[in-house]
């Protein structure tokens, strides 16, 4: 459907994105986003789309959050008049076949190394824009099922430190089905 298949998401058409996937508008209105992006350090020239790198260790910008992204796509959809495509189940489809676009970034090209050190600046925006398809339809998902995905996700992770202990499980890769008392 041309109306809403790749890239009707919003990441491209009819939303102005900068060089560094920075929604102009929502910039503009949310002053917190600018900082973070002209705060972001130079000296990581080949980081710049990957948040901030301190001490060695990665971070990502704090906004926007999880609420404005659904905010964003929400304006978006409204404008476009597109709920009436945006239903759980399109959604979803959407969302598998962008995670089909992130896996043709990797396809073929062997292990990759933490941090894409071989991946030309090009190529880790394709990347970002693929990966940012995935977590719109998510957080659309997530909208359109009435589904609070950040308390969601804090009780998930409890969930998972309960089925994980980190006392019987570091480091190691085993399901866990397969640790006994
Ligand atoms: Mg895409």
């Amino acid at each position: 459907m041309a109306t809403n298949g790749k890239e009707a998401c919003g990441v491209k058409d009819g939303v102005s994105v900068s060089s560094n996937g920075t929604n102009k508008d929502f910039a503009k209105s949310h002053s917190a986003v600018g900082n973070g992006v002209a705060a972001e350090p130079s000296s990581h020239s080949k980081l710049r789309n990957t948040g901030t790198v301190q001490s060695g260790k990665f971070t990502f910008s704090p906004e926007p959050t999880i609420e404005d992204i659904r905010r964003m796509q929400a304006e978006f959809t409204d404008e476009r008049d597109w709920n009436q495509f945006h239903q759980p189940r399109n959604l979803l489809l959407a969302m598998v076949g962008e995670v089909g676009e992130v896996a043709e970034h990797f396809q073929w090209r062997g292990e990759v190394a933490e941090g894409l050190p071989d991946w030309t600046e090009s190529e880790r925006e394709q990347l970002a824009h693929e990966l940012s398809d995935v977590l719109i339809y998510l957080v659309e998902l997530a909208d359109k099922c009435r589904i609070d995905l950040p308390q969601a996700v804090i009780r998930k992770m409890a969930l998972n430190r309960l089925k994980y202990p980190a006392s019987k499980v570091h480091g190691s890769a085993k399901k866990y089905t397969e640790y006994k008392d």
